[in-house]
């Protein structure tokens, strides 16, 4: 029960008021009761409204299977005689055998629920067109209102002359007809209105083509279609500030084909058939999708869990099956990144000339469908891999063992992260271990439908990983990204997969593995402005992150709503650099500039840290375990107790020895030199 009033005094004086007459004229025992605070007051009330809110997507799908729909979802009657209502309520439910819970307003006598109507058969739609009519009876015997906040649309201009009486329908009707003679406006509502049992989003001829999918889709029982009826509209997506992850696209443009309810409803009407004729096919669709950055926020954000990036991926996997279409050039540039980072990181000194000389790096952008405004990253010296054999493996050879996932990113650019993870962790005593393979999650694949090769790529991460899986050896990832294809992707495509299961119930992001197994992080004071990924703001969330910082002694901003804008290589595709970086302004590129010099920046994802320094705003991201590095080599001091801001002293990338270096620079050169000559001869012959 929540108390409202003109001042704070007040409303707490009628909560006690209250806890008085119920501990007293109603006998309950004071500790069945709990008093919760609101936010300003140091409290967590806002908690309790978190499960109210989240009434709609509880109720929608319940765990008996049984769908739940609207229909009667807004009902009121006055609120004196809301318990009578609510009794009555249920014994016609019980009549026609439906179940829901309800939840609402009941200071304001208004009741939301979502009943469990079978909306597909012609006895369930005359079990629910029998429910409704007798349940306005009721509403209407008790002086209340078949709709009570919300409109009343289709599904109840049938039964306003219940509520109104004929005389005053005619009366609306005959109001209407001078304004809108032909009946052209809004046709079907209110007046003459449509039947409550037609033009529904079911009904006995639902019945949409279903293909072999690649994803489980446990959830929807496993088919592609219940998916896409699950969003129920709310348009939580819609909303344009960055409050939550969800939904990043919307929040730049305002179009309500890029929110997730837009896509959703596109996917719908792509399997009905009635409107998008072409399937899988579908041009339109595709352009839907293609500004989904697949940021997982609604996976996490959307009340009843829309998971679009999986839809996504699958769509884009049968929209391009046929061998006669072709993906935009930047699909094959970065889905299969993991292959070209292992040639180039053989000469990485070749590759920077061709990807950050101007001129050159404009062609390689060209060549592979990217924004020619993107700075290309550029490779590292050498491999992390390569660095941690040439060390001689982990340090500490009889610690407790611990997997470092060596991704991509973080074993061919960004090695110094993936060299301080090592650090921090056999810092705690832990035997590092790093499969020495190549070996990659697939992650950019699953972006472009590639998922019979992300398939390959997983069942590969379980073959190299499998002794360790089976020793129940923990896997950390570096990379959010990454490490989230074994909490997310790898259980929906290999559902039947024992070691599978294992990986996923044991990979850990990077402060989690600190976090779960207990590890004290070292001390460091100051401030840290904290970035989540959005991958692991949905497969855990940042509060571990924050807790290691806190741990150390920062005092944490931890930064909410919108995605970096770089989604991976999403932000890199040739067309989207604009909008990419307009995502970024939502939240975070604002927060970064504001940020003072001796805060720490901290992010863990790749693209966070990238969108943060192409956007010019002179900082550079951190990782947590490069924020322990520092700590370690500050000693617990503050960062402003060495001039400059904080990422100067962070570590930097490991380089072989110079002389082995020019060795393999001219090696190349004199084969490129022998080549160029080859080529010349034969020409001339
Ligand atoms: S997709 Fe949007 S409208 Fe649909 S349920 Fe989720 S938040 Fe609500
Ligand atoms: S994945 Fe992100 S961009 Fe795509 S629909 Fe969901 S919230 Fe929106």
């Amino acid at each position: 029960v929540q108390f409202g009033a003109d001042t704070t005094e007040e409303s707490v004086d009628r909560a006690h008021r209250f806890i008085e007459w119920l501990t007293g004229d109603k006998g309950y025992a004071r500790d069945r009761i709990r008093v919760a605070k609101s936010k300003q007051e140091g409290g967590t009330s806002e908690h309790l409204w978190a499960i109210r809110e989240g009434g709609l997507g509880s109720t929608a799908f319940p765990p008996d299977g049984k769908d739940h729909w609207p229909g009667w979802e807004d009902s009121a009657v006055p609120p004196d005689r809301l318990g009578e209502y609510v009794r009555k309520l249920r014994e016609v439910m019980d009549r026609h055998g439906i179940k829901g819970a309800m939840y609402g307003h009941f200071g304001q006598g208004c009741i939301h629920c979502r009943l469990s109507f079978d909306l597909r058969t012609a006895d369930g739609l005359a079990t629910y067109r029998a429910f409704i009519e007798d349940a306005a009876d009721l509403v209407v015997a008790l002086g209340g209102s078949v709709s009570g906040e919300h409109g009343d649309g289709q599904q109840r201009g049938e039964l306003l002359e219940k509520q109104y009486g004929p005389e005053l329908v005619q009366a609306m009707r005959e109001f209407k007809a001078v304004w809108d003679p032909q009946a052209k406006m809004n046709p079907g509502k209110v007046v003459d209105p449509y039947r409550m049992d037609e033009n529904l989003k079911l009904g006995t001829d639902y019945n949409p083509p279903r293909i072999p999918l690649k994803f489980a889709y446990p959830e929807d029982g496993g088919d592609f279609a219940h998916a896409t009826l699950r969003c129920v509209g709310i348009g939580k997506c819609r909303v344009p500030r960055a409050e939550t992850t969800m939904c990043p696209s919307y929040q730049v443009t305002r179009e309500e084909k890029h929110t997730t309810r837009g896509r959703a409803r596109l996917l719908y009407e792509m399997l009905k058939g009635d409107v998008i004729t072409d399937g899988w096919q579908s041009k339109e669709v595709k352009e839907a999708l293609d500004l989904c950055l697949a940021c997982k926020g609604c996976t996490n954000d959307c009340p009843v869990n829309v998971d679009m990036p999986t839809y996504k991926a699958e769509f884009l996997h049968h929209h391009f099956k046929s061998a006669r279409r072709w993906r935009p050039r930047y699909a094959y540039a970065f889905g299969f990144i993991d292959r070209t980072a292992r040639i180039a990181s053989r000469i990485p000194e070749l590759a920077n000339i061709a990807t950050q000389t101007p001129g050159l790096s404009r062609l390689a952008k060209l060549a592979a469908g990217i924004d020619r405004r993107r700075p290309l990253p550029r490779f590292a010296p050498m491999t992390l891999q390569d660095w941690f054999a040439r060390r001689g493996g982990t340090a500490n050879p009889t610690g407790r063992p611990v997997v470092l996932f060596p991704d991509t990113f973080n074993n061919h650019f960004h090695t110094q992260v993936g060299v301080a993870c090592v650090e921090a962790i056999e810092a705690a005593g832990w035997r590092v271990i790093m499969p020495e393979q190549h070996i990659c999650c697939g992650r950019p694949l699953y972006d472009y439908g590639f998922l019979d090769t992300a398939e390959r790529y997983l069942r590969r991460v379980l073959d190299v990983l499998r002794p360790e899986l089976r020793a129940g050896t923990p896997v950390v990832g570096m990379e959010p990204s990454c490490l989230a294809v074994f909490k997310d992707e790898l259980p929906k495509l290999l559902p039947h997969d024992d070691d599978a299961k294992r990986l996923t119930r044991n990979a850990y992001h990077f402060a989690e593995f600190f976090q779960t197994f207990g590890i004290r992080p070292p001390a460091l004071d100051g401030k840290a402005l904290l970035w989540g990924h959005c991958h692991q703001r949905a497969t855990g969330g940042m509060s571990p992150d924050r807790q290691l910082l806190e741990d150390m002694g920062l005092e944490v901003n931890d930064l909410q709503g919108g995605c970096c804008g770089l989604a991976g290589s999403w932000g890199f595709e040739s067309g989207k650099y604009e909008i990419s970086l307009d995502c970024g302004e939502q939240a975070l590129l604002p927060a970064v500039r504001d940020a003072e010099d001796d805060c720490v920046v901290v992010a863990d994802g790749f693209s966070c840290k990238t969108q943060i320094e192409d956007a010019g705003t002179g900082r550079r991201a951190l990782h947590v375990a490069e924020v322990m590095k520092l700590a370690r080599d500050l000693r617990g001091r503050s960062p402003h107790a060495v001039p400059g801001r904080p990422e100067r002293n962070g570590p930097s990338r490991p380089t072989p020895p110079w002389r082995e270096r020019a060795l393999r620079v001219s090696a190349a050169a004199l084969l490129g030199a022998a080549v160029t000559a080859l080529g010349v001869r034969a020409a001339r012959h």
